[in-house]
């Protein structure tokens, strides 16, 4: 058995077939005409964009325009304009051919990628890759694989699908993924969940263990690729994959039904994104609406602070997607365990403790400002709702009204529109519980986020996995934090969703209802099953079991009490 990033959920039994991609040789000679190799160089180019555009446009038939848009990143990388130069005067300065001169730049930046502490970042690498290969292999005349041949059962393993090679993947054959690299937000995981194939990423020499036409099993859910097994194994993994696919096609069946109780209790089941790309995931999952937008991605996957036309853009093509569908845009949350590599911080002791979140916001205004000019502008376009991170005073949130103020003012002076939007804050610092009463009436909303509050709440980092026994959601001091808040929010009548893990747990999901909280947020995948279980319950029995649990003084007396009333299975 080997073991891997569990990426996108489910199994598969099949033989495994190696992604081989055309050798390329990149050893270093000597050309007697520079300015031909140079040629051959942009000619490789022009027929590599060619060729992406066509995957393009096959993409966007499959798979959307939302997740097509990775073919207009491939299209920049393939003209862009510092890798194209550096090749080039390689290429006339050390006399050498193209494919090594071409090899010898990519390194270099994959190298820079590949030190970068981003998970992001590292995996655009992944992108790099893909275009430097297409344009080495039409500079050669080479064929690169085409996986619409494949015609038996497959688990196709690789040191990463490119993005090119999904667009060519038929699930009648394909029924699984297995890479060296990569991880859930690569390109291969989101196209992965996308059509409900099982995938297991960052596994490490997978070419090198897993021998083209042996049979192996692939575990979406533990991460496992199992090697030699006996019957029973197989057996037992047969009856899994039954299960999971009824379980699956009973799911799609809640696509547009409301997300209600037994008992007519409606509530709205929203999603968490990272990037505006993920959009497509909100409407594949039938979310009603994106109850967070994390703009993080906006910042780390560039090389400088975005500028205020890019973060417009990104936030308008939300908006814009989304109709009239609420969309709730958290400002930078950077700090902690989150950093920019081109933002030199003061170095901290207590990093999550320190200047995190709408505190570096406050201490940087020039940054802040640019982010909040671009929601202004973009709140046109939409049902905006603009939700400040890690408010733990409400100083805080006086200053944030004060400085929007302001913009609007720059706004309305240069004649630039702006709509109406929805102020709100996060509820994750404890200190903010306590002041839940008097925050409320300065904002329009709040969101709870269970993944800081529980972390400061036990005062144990959340990163930690030594600590992992501290993390508990449903602890009662953390059920009596979140009644206090949906309370403080009820008072003042504004609404109040969870955005943190919390939301996306089918048992803890529905006790955030019965503790009064409005609306839950989550990981896109987690939509369905929530609304199917939200089918089989009552609300008042959810807000019976959760006034019962709030007086508990032990996570496991909560659990073993929900786990009585909630119902997770249907008769189907
Ligand atoms: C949270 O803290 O619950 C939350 C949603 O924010 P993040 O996980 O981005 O810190
Ligand atoms: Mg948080």
């Amino acid at each position: 058995m080997i073991k891997g990033i569990p990426v996108s959920k489910g199994y598969a039994i099949a033989k495994i077939y190696k992604l081989h991609k055309p050798k390329i040789d990149t050893q270093k000679s000597l050309v007697m005409d520079p300015e031909l190799e140079i040629k051959r160089y942009h000619d490789a180019i022009h027929k590599t964009k060619l060729a992406i555009e066509k995957l393009k446009s096959k993409s966007i038939e499959r798979f959307g325009e939302e997740t097509s848009k990775i073919f207009d990143a491939h299209l920049m990388i393939a003209d862009d304009p510092e890798i194209k130069t550096s090749v080039e005067s390689m290429i006339r300065h050390e006399q050498c051919n193209l494919t090594y001169a071409l090899q010898t730049v990519v390194d270099r930046f994959l190298r820079l990628f590949s030190d970068l502490d981003n998970e992001y970042l590292r995996e655009r690498a992944i992108d790099l890759k893909d275009v430097s290969e297409r344009i080495l292999s039409h500079a050669l005349g080479l064929e690169t694989s085409d996986l619409s041949l494949i015609q038996d059962n497959v688990i196709l393993v690789s040191e990463d699908i490119t993005p090119s090679e999904t667009t060519q993947l038929d699930t009648t054959y394909i029924k699984g993924f297995i890479t060296e690299q990569g991880g859930m937000t690569s390109h291969s995981a989101i196209i992965a969940r996308l059509l409900n194939l099982p995938a297991v990423a960052g596994v490490k020499d997978a070419l090198k263990k897993l021998r083209d036409g042996d049979e192996v099993i692939i575990d979406g859910f533990s991460g496992k690729v199992l090697l030699n097994y006996d019957d029973t194994t197989r057996l037992d993994y047969e009856e899994r994959i039954q299960k999971y696919l009824t379980h699956l096609s009973s799911l799609s069946s809640y696509i547009g039904l409301p997300s209600r109780t037994v008992d007519g209790y409606e509530t709205k089941l929203l999603a968490n994104i990272g990037t505006p790309k993920d959009v497509d995931l909100v409407f594949a999952h039938d979310a009603e609406g994106i109850g967070l937008f994390r703009t993080e991605l906006l910042y780390m996957d560039k090389k400088e602070m975005p500028s205020e036309e890019e973060q417009f853009l990104a936030y308008q093509e939300v908006l814009t997607k989304m109709h009239d569908q609420k969309v709730v845009i958290r400002t930078l949350d950077i700090g902690g365990d989150k950093y920019l590599p081109y933002l030199t911080l003061e170095h901290e002791l207590n990093p999550f403790l320190g200047n995190r979140a709408i505190r570096l916001s406050l201490s940087k205004p020039d940054i802040f400002k640019v982010q909040l000019r671009a929601l202004l502008r973009a709140s046109v376009y939409g049902n905006l709702h603009i939700l400040i991170p890690m408010i733990s005073t409400k100083e805080e949130i006086v200053s944030v009204k004060k400085i929007i103020k302001e913009l609007k003012k720059d706004l309305d002076a240069s004649g630039i529109p702006y709509g109406n939007y929805q102020l709100g804050i996060m509820i994750e610092v404890p200190s903010a519980v306590m002041l839940a009463d008097a925050l409320a009436k300065e904002v329009d909303f709040f969101s709870i986020g269970t993944n800081d509050l529980i972390q400061y709440t036990f005062a144990a980092d959340r990163t930690n996995e030594n600590l992992s026994s501290y993390y508990q959601p449903c602890h009662p001091v953390i059920l009596q934090m979140i009644s206090r808040v949906t309370q403080a929010a009820h008072d003042a009548k504004i609404p109040v969703s969870v955005c943190g893990e919390m939301a996306s747990s089918l048992i803890q999901g529905p006790l955030l209802l019965g503790l009064g909280v409005d609306e839950l947020s989550m990981t896109p995948s987690e939509i369905l099953k929530m609304r199917r279980v939200l089918h089989l319950n009552s609300y008042e029995i959810l807000c019976q079991t959760a006034q019962n649990v709030l007086k508990y003084d032990s996570e496991e007396h909560v659990l073993r009490e929900i786990k009585k009333w909630i119902v997770l299975e249907g008769d189907s």
